[in-house]
């Protein structure tokens, strides 16, 4: 036996919450062609039909692009200091991909680690994740490859399987409960698990390459092609790099968070000038080595959902996949000359 819903009775209660007073947020187009998370005035905006996934994630809602942290003022030789209590606004997000869900109990690691990121842990607390299991994806798509897949449960609050009319409605946490009481029927059907993209690339064998093989020409010839220009992380569901800073006047201002991102030129400048990530090569192979040596070792798990966004997203189609299949790909025999060149000026 399992719960379902129909589509209409799903549009219905998206409604629903919308009227009851929730910010309700999930894949709609906001012009031709372009896919994003958006606040929703009514279900009708929301996207269920046959589209792979919003070119952008839901960590917005968490970790938002631009936020207040603190705001100061200068009254002559004092300085005061105003804090901002958070209070998050009550937020479902509804078709979210399994891959976008699948990212926060990645983040949720990083934001409650030496520090407790109340910021982020509130807005987590406040938010309710319905997601929709994949029946399609494209070539950029490897959730497989990194042990995920189209319906993974990780991260959802409540997983959505598609079945002929409607879906079967799996409510994983008690907050999914609360959201989907009494609005299921009960069901003899279940829904078949969809297969996902086949496997691209093993996790185990980048992961010895990426210990023993640091000087890989592969990211002298990525940076050739890479722009610097950040959409990578900034689309990426797991990417979370932030930099902090003052915007004021002589009077006061406001302490800011601020998204940003290692392939920038300005990431590492230290103030003195020296920059110790000089080159795009490097910054390549920082990326990659974050993802799935670095993170991993810290916090036993890859930083990448297999979304298939950093690829889908960049100007010169370069991205993870693109660069694990050219790390799996390189000669390990290369000239030792050539491997101590890669990196350098
Ligand atoms: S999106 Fe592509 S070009 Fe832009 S920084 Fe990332 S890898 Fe480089
Ligand atoms: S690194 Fe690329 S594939 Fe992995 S989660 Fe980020 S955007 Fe998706």
């Amino acid at each position: 036996m399992s719960e379902a819903i129909t589509q209409a009775a799903l549009l219905s209660l998206v409604d629903d919450w919308i009227s009851g007073g929730r910010t309700v947020s999930g894949p709609s187009f906001v012009k031709e062609g372009l896919l994003l998370y958006e606040d929703l005035q009514n279900a009708g905006q929301l996207a269920l039909g046959k589209v792979i996934r919003p070119a952008d994630s839901i960590k917005k809602y968490f970790l938002p692009r631009h936020e207040e942290l603190y705001r100061y003022t200068f009254a002559g030789q004092n300085t005061c200091l105003e804090n901002i209590d958070l209070v998050p606004v009550e937020r479902v997000i509804v078709g979210a991909r399994p891959c976008d869900a699948a990212a926060l109990p990645v983040l949720d690691k990083v934001f409650n680690w030496d520090y407790v990121d109340e910021f982020y842990t509130r807005r987590r607390d406040a938010t309710t994740v319905v997601t929709i299991a994949c029946t399609l994806w494209d070539d950029q798509c490897f959730c497989t490859s990194v042990g995920l897949g189209p319906a993974v449960e990780k991260g959802s609050d409540v997983l959505l399987l598609p079945l002929a009319e409607g879906y079967e409605v799996r409510c994983l946490t008690e907050k999914g409960q609360r959201l989907f009481a009494g609005k299921t029927t009960p069901s003899e059907t279940m829904a078949a698990a969809p297969t996902g993209p086949e496997r691209k690339f093993d996790t185990k064998e980048i992961d010895a390459l990426l210990h023993g093989d640091y000087e890989n020409p592969v990211w002298r010839d990525i940076a050739l092609r890479c722009l610097g220009c950040g959409s990578c992380a900034f689309t990426c569901p797991t990417c979370h790099c932030f930099d902090i800073t003052d915007e004021g006047n002589a009077s006061g201002g406001c302490r800011v968070k601020n998204w940003d991102c290692c392939q920038f030129n300005m990431f590492t400048m230290h103030a003195s000038g020296h920059n110790p990530r000089s080159n795009q090569a490097q910054r390549q192979r920082q990326r990659i080595q974050h993802k799935f040596r670095i993170y991993p070792d810290k916090f036993g798990e890859v930083l990448c959902t297999g979304c298939g966004n950093c690829t889908r997203n960049c100007p010169v189609s370069l991205g993870v996949l693109t660069t694990m299949e050219a790390l799996a790909s390189s000669d390990a025999g290369r000239d030792a000359t050539e491997n101590a060149a890669s990196l350098k000026g």
